[in-house]
């Protein structure tokens, strides 16, 4: 190919035209975020071709995800004015080493038609392993071991060279399940995500001739977002690139934020050790973000020790500050969200009209965007969820409504056979089976064929008895449900308790455990929003059918993890209290390591943001029915105010009440003046929302002190939701009442209409005298 004019090196500033040009030899391009790092190396791949320094097919170029791969492959087709076929080595890590796997599979003790398997499945297989081993799957569950081996695959550990200082793991028995774990795969011809690379690794080092190979046929290897290489990952590049050399990565040590799946954020900084002599450009120019977001990202990341430290500057306008707000509680922060969204689609913002592509939503924990899907729904406004499943699709959620469709009725055959071994109840497929023939041939359900096989002896033992408890259950919550005896709040975490369902996820240690949990009350509290379970179970039916255009302009809504590497012009970010943002987990720990990360999250999703970045918070979240006040994040706090405008949305909160008047109008407020940003910003809107009011006059009316504040946001609600014998109270479902008397935390209430009744104090609310 002829070297032919190159208007893509053009709107190159001339660092990156130098990573650019720089062809032969290992080049690292470490800079901050926005400054053009996969700009440059998408010319990169560009220029190598059009130079003809290799065909399309012999460079190697991996991404984090397949999203960035398709758009890497459309912009190299934009720039090169044609389109690009043959580039069959741009993809992830994982995609790559499928094709490589494919080709050598036998040396794997493969067929080259090997399955992948699925997490579930991953599971399910261990579960096999550890009954097999007679191993307890209630203290070691399963899904613990999984997370094991995965940690150990990442660090590119077979099991034969698992260091021993790793043999405790798994009650001292880890390794050797490992061991059997990989030898069941082979007999499955399958390999589970892990070995992808783990196989391809170890073939590499076992077979030169095939390493030497696929180094000949490679000329060039490239990376985006190296610091988010894990060790296997970093082995395979090292691999592969060790003749020649011709290497190039990039990356931002700020940007490293998957240290808890095993990304080492020490392979970008060890790169000039590694590859000696290596061409290392720094790019300080930012073109995404207006100065304003800019200062604010930097000003965050600032506070972490254990960094490079880069400088970054724009010459783009200085644009909007950052915009922070706060809230009462999460529900009204996304009813906020989605006006702001509404307003800003019509261009009332000091903004030109804005597309809602352009617009996203990035949240620290998955759990956060059930209160954005249901509100968007609500008011119609057309969203996706980015790199996951929509919430109503997540599996522990999928169970718990199965459980709650069931309730309503019997009949849902469905339902039952996703739940009926869910909790483990030692119901296997055989089990199963016999229900079902017992259902078929005598023209019943599946819970009346499970009812038959119990009273039949059809299935004796353990299975028989916890069968018999589940047909029990379904009859009690199904005539809860029918003769409405509690709110149906109430009896979906009934429902979830009682069935072994939340605790089966409160026994699991894995990393995930605690998430699902947290979906589990996320469902829980969208409950609230309906009269009844029936309602609920039709407003998620008609959410499943939701499906739009996909050609129609949406909103996105992703983790903060999916968002690395995209740009949009809004970006809003939620959520910033903490406990949430930063995790509990990453405050807990000791040492500053899980907090840096989570700093390094919050610096990714500023970041994103190209002309407006709205930062909020809420003071309560609702879980459970129970309010939980949360400080907010401490990030906040370290938002250069300068940078920063506090937002007092007038009309939304009713008006009237500035954060002055407030300040004069309660004693408790007066004499809170302080500079911290996220004081004000607590000073102009959590204590002039309708939450704060009504709990003001709440605790007036009854004589209380005034609720206090912690860190002067936090409101400590145990003082009000504490209540005295003789209180008038009020309950969803059965009206106004008195309080009789009080045991634990429950109360006894004599109510107007339905009489006396027993019911959990988190369920009623104080009403007026
Ligand atoms: P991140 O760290 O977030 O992955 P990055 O360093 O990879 O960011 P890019 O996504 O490549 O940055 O670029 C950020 C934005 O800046 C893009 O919109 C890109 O088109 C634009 N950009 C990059 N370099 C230049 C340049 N030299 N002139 C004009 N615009 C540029
Ligand atoms: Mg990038």
């Amino acid at each position: 190919m002829a070297a032919r004019p190159a208007p893509y090196l053009d709107d190159l500033n001339p660092a990156q035209r130098q990573a650019v040009e720089a062809l032969d030899g290992p080049v690292l391009m470490l800079a901050g975020a926005g400054t053009g790092k996969t700009k440059a190396l998408t010319a990169r791949i560009v220029h190598l071709m059009s130079q003809g320094r290799a065909r399309p097919n012999e460079i190697l170029a991996v991404t984090f995800t397949n999203k960035a791969a398709r758009e890497m492959k459309t912009r190299i087709g934009r720039m090169l004015g044609e389109t690009v076929e043959g580039m069959p080595w741009l993809g992830t890590f994982h995609s790559i080493c499928v094709k490589l796997l494919r080709r050598h599979a036998e040396l794997a003790g493969l067929k080259s038609n090997f399955t992948i398997l699925d997490s579930d499945d991953q599971v399910r297989l261990m579960k096999q392993l550890i009954a097999a081993a007679d191993i307890d799957d209630k203290r070691w569950p399963a899904r613990m071991l999984a997370g094991i081996i995965d940690n150990w695959k990442n660090r590119a550990w077979t099991p034969e060279n698992v260091p021993a200082a790793e043999a405790g793991a798994f009650d001292r028995r880890g390794v050797a399940l490992y061991q059997q774990y990989q030898t069941r795969l082979k007999e499955l011809n399958a390999v589970d995500f892990g070995d992808l690379l783990l196989h391809v690794v170890t073939i590499f080092q076992k077979h030169e001739d095939v390493l030497a190979q696929y180094q000949r046929w490679f000329k060039f290897v490239l990376v985006d977002e190296y610091q988010d290489t894990n060790v296997a990952q970093y082995l395979w590049l090292r691999l592969l690139a060790g003749g020649h050399r011709n290497i190039c990565c990039v990356g931002d040590d700020d940007q490293s934020i998957y240290g808890w799946r095993g990304a080492e954020v020490g392979n970008i900084l060890r790169f000039e050790k590694d590859f000696p002599g290596a061409t290392v450009v720094r790019l300080e120019q930012n073109y995404r973000s207006t100065a304003h977001i800019l200062a604010a990202a930097s000003g965050v990341i600032e506070a972490n020790k254990g960094r490079l430290g880069k400088t970054l500057y724009t010459q783009g306008a200085d644009g909007e500050k950052v915009r922070l707000i706060g809230h009462w509680d999460g529900e009204e922060e996304a009813r906020w969200i989605g006006e702001e969204i509404e307003a800003m689609q019509r261009g009332t913002r000091g903004l030109d009209a804005m597309s809602l592509d352009d617009m996203a939503i990035l949240v620290r924990a998955s759990h956060q965007m059930r209160a954005f899907e249901d509100r968007f729904l609500t008011i119609g406004l057309p969203y996706r969820v980015i790199g996951g499943p929509r919430f109503y699709e997540r599996m522990e959620v999928r169970d718990a409504m199965a459980y709650f469709r069931l309730a309503v009725s019997l009949d849902d055959d469905l339902a039952f056979e996703r739940i009926v071994n869910t909790p483990k109840r030692g119901l296997g497929d055989k089990a199963v089976q016999t229900i079902q023939k017992a259902a078929r041939s005598n023209g019943l359900g599946l819970v009346d064929g499970a009812r038959l096989c119990v009273s039949s002896g059809l299935i004796k033992g353990k299975g028989g008895k916890e069968l018999a408890l589940l047909v029990q259950g379904l009859d009690r919550w199904h005539a809860q449900v029918r003769d409405e005896a509690d709110t149906h709040v109430e009896l979906a975490e009934m429902i979830l308790d009682e069935s072994g369902y939340t605790g089966m996820w409160q026994a699991d240690k894995t990393p995930e455990a605690p998430g699902r949990l947290e979906n589990l009350k996320e469902l829980v509290k969208a409950l609230e929003n309906f009269d009844n379970l029936q309602g609920f179970l039709e407003h998620v039916a008609l959410i499943m059918d939701n499906e739009t255009e996909e050609s129609e302009a949406k909103v996105s809504i992703m983790t903060l993890h999916a968002a690395k590497g995209l740009e949009f012009p809004a970006v809003f970010l939620p959520g910033w209290e903490d406990g949430l943002f930063p995790s509990q987990r990453s405050m807990d720990e000791s040492g500053l390591k899980g907090l840096e990360e989570e700093r390094r999250l919050a610096y990714v999703g500023i970041t994103r943001a190209e002309r407006l970045c709205t930062i909020s918070f809420a003071a309560n979240r609702r879980v459970y029915g129970q309010w939980q006040s949360a400080l907010p994040s401490r990030f906040i706090d370290e938002l250069p105010e300068t940078h920063v405008d506090v937002l007092t949305p007038p009309g939304l909160y009713g008006g009237g009440y500035g954060a002055a008047g407030m300040a004069a109008a309660s004693p408790v407020l007066q004499g809170m003046a302080g500079s911290d940003l996220h004081q004000k910003a607590a000073d102009a809107n959590v204590y002039n929302s309708p939450g704060w009011r009504r709990l003001q006059s709440r605790s007036q009316q009854r004589g209380m002190a005034q609720p206090r504040e912690q860190r002067n946001v936090t409101i400590d609600l145990e003082a009000v939701s504490a209540f005295a014998e003789g209180d008038r109270v009020f309950h969803k479902k059965f009206g106004y009442g008195a309080v009789q008397g009080i045991e634990g935390d429950k109360l006894d209430i004599a109510f107007d209409k339905a009489g006396s009744k027993k019911v959990v104090a988190r369920f009623v609310v104080a009403a007026a005298q």
